[in-house]
């Protein structure tokens, strides 16, 4: 079923409390974690609770849902007091996802290059 917990998947795990993450925020459809490996004095991972593989998916299938995590994206820049941040949303192992379970990219706290690369 769309948006069941998937047994393989290291993010419902973090969801679950099976695996330890560094949570910052959780909200009653989404948490918010440190990245193990972080690429910017702030990056955090904002991901739905419910398993959906990219923000495509997601998108289609619950909107409302899509829309919570990018009110977290901002929620997680004023915590850390960014001014400027990016979101990012690696989609398909081309792009560099690797965690198929969506997630958003939070980076911010250094200067961002455009385009990223
Ligand atoms: P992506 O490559 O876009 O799928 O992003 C997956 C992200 O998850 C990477 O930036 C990893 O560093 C991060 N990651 C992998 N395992 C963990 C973990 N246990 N806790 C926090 N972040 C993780
Ligand atoms: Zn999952």
């Amino acid at each position: 079923m769309p948006g069941e917990p998937q047994d393989d998947c290291l993010f419902c795990k973090i969801v679950e409390g099976h695996v330890p993450a560094t949570i910052v925020r959780e909200t009653p459809t989404t948490v918010a974690f440190r990245d193990i490996n972080p690429q910017a004095p702030t990056h955090v991972l904002v991901i739905p609770k419910a398993h959906y593989a990219n923000a495509a998916v997601l998108a289609a299938a619950d909107p409302a849902l899509a829309a919570d995590l990018l009110r977290e994206a901002q929620e997680v820049a004023d915590e850390d007091k960014l001014e400027s941040y990016r979101v990012v949303f690696n989609t398909g192992t081309g792009a560099g996802q690797t965690v198929f379970h969506v997630h958003a990219h939070i980076l911010g706290g250094r200067g961002l290059q455009w385009p990223p690369g």
